[in-house]
């Protein structure tokens, strides 16, 4: 099934893509389901059930509010992220949701959301299941979810019997399934990669529509960055984490003559956009999904890198920068998984550093090839990095791990540049290393919070 840019660039609220993202859609399509088959003015309850990684680190990650919301009709790009908290504490103080925004019925938020712990679903390790009932008690409908990472989410006839999720009767210009289609299509047709991603674009919409499409992710990369360095105070979830952006931008705005005598005074900037992001993802904030929320820092950083150190950056190697990074982001997503409760955060981080590294690549006019080294080494060099987020949330190690990844995606891009795209480790290599590394990967390392710093670090 081809994939299009918009699939690993999609407009959601934190903390994360396939814990609140994944199950808000899940239960949205749910609640369509109902209204689809007529069944919504029989339905008394709705009860849902997490398992595997969704109930493990679902309160951290703001499963339930996204469950919630999802029901109540609401979807992760529009949603007010702001109005979010509010809309579920009515939800759960009167007992009572409109479902799907017209239908009232009773809802309990402790009895109507389980979370079976140690238990997981044998197609996904994050699934949910819906159940609605009418007035007697009778099931109207039951159906299992899976958020497979980044926002996706199949439903049980989807990943199960191979039936084809919507959209993949989508006919493209250029199908691609490995680095190496990718560069043979380019070598035979002389065309970038960005141009062979952006032609293929035209099988869902115009060009213009595109080049729109992709100016708002930016837009909202950018005001999340402005957000995120205006906010500050504690993070929510218990941990006290203390948001840093702003502290941080304040402090390089005092000092700005200090960038003369210290030359790598770019990397505070490129932390701080990092942490701006990831800051704001974890407060709940808008952010874009790239491809993950736990890795959404480190694509808008290295991006805002290029637009403010770079001489001659313009909007056009916007396009190219974030056409290129999503080329990258499909293979990852079609030869392996872009989940960290299947991969570990080498799925997250690790491949946000690859796409970011191809696409800052792109952008100062690489090559091909070029481009495909710097995608590689962007995750060579973090094959094997465990997901342990401390107390489920999204804040550590996930926040400051954006900044290792924003800066080494840049040293990667780099570094392909200063090569001629003859390497030793081909990128679809290291593609299937991350997947096998990924499965060999304990489960305990992978978005459970049941090992690393999540069993290691002293909670405050
Ligand atoms: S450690 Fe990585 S994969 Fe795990 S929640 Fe944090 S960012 Fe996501």
């Amino acid at each position: 099934m081809p994939l299009s840019v918009f699939d690993l660039f999609k407009i959601g609220i934190g903390p994360s893509s396939s814990h609140t993202v994944g199950p808000m859609w899940a239960a949205h399509r749910f609640a369509l389901q109902l209204d689809a088959r007529g069944l919504m003015d029989q339905v008394a309850r709705v009860r849902t059930h997490l398992y595997g990684s969704l109930a493990l680190t679902g309160k951290g990650h703001a499963t339930d509010k996204a469950v919630i919301l999802g029901l109540a009709g609401d979807v992760p790009d529009r949603v007010d992220p702001d109005a979010a908290d509010g809309l579920v504490a009515d939800i759960c103080a009167s007992g009572r949701m409109k479902l799907f925004r017209r239908h009232d019925i009773a809802f309990d938020c402790d009895g109507d959301l389980e979370f079976h712990f140690g238990e997981f679903l044998d197609a996904h390790p994050n699934g949910l299941r819906f159940a609605a009932h009418d007035e007697s008690g009778s099931a109207l409908l039951e159906e299992a979810y899976y958020s497979v990472g980044g926002g996706f989410v199949l439903s049980g006839t989807e990943i199960g019997k191979g039936a084809d999720p919507p959209g993949s009767n989508v006919r493209v210009a250029h199908p691609f399934n490995s680095a190496t289609e990718l560069l043979e299509i380019g070598r035979r047709t002389g065309l970038p990669l960005a141009d062979l991603v952006l032609e293929n674009e035209k099988a869902w919409r115009s060009e213009e529509e595109t080049c729109e499409r992709l100016r708002n992710i930016w837009r909202v990369m950018e005001s999340c960055i402005e957000r995120g360095c205006r906010e500050s105070g504690v993070l929510p979830g218990g941990l006290e984490v203390k948001r840093r952006a702003k502290c941080l931008k304040e402090g390089l705005l005092a000092r700005p003559e200090g960038a003369l005598s210290d030359v790598l005074t770019v990397l505070d900037w490129v932390n701080l956009y990092a942490l701006a992001v990831n800051e704001e993802n974890a407060a709940g904030g808008r952010v874009v999904t790239a491809p993950t929320n736990g890795a959404a820092g480190v694509i808008p950083a290295v991006l805002t890198y290029y637009m403010r150190f770079v001489p001659g950056a313009r909007e056009r190697g916007v396009f190219v920068f974030l056409a290129t990074a999503a080329a990258i982001g499909m293979l990852y997503k079609t030869n392996a998984s872009i989940s960290g409760a299947e991969m570990g955060c080498q799925g997250e981080v690790g491949v946000a550093c690859s796409m970011a590294a191809a696409g800052l690549c792109a952008a100062l006019g690489g090559t091909n090839e070029q481009i495909e080294n710097a995608a590689e080494i962007g995750m060579e060099h973090n094959l094997g990095l465990t997901c342990d987020p401390i107390a489920g949330l999204v804040q550590v190690p996930c926040i400051e791990r954006n900044t290792m990844g924003a800066v080494k995606a840049i040293n990667a891009a780099r570094l392909a540049l200063r090569g001629d795209g003859r390497h030793f480790v081909s990128l679809d290599k290291v593609i299937e290393t991350m997947r096998q590394t990924g499965y060999d990967m304990s489960t305990k390392y992978k978005e459970t919070s049941l090992g690393g710093l999540a069993v290691n670090a002293v909670e405050c």
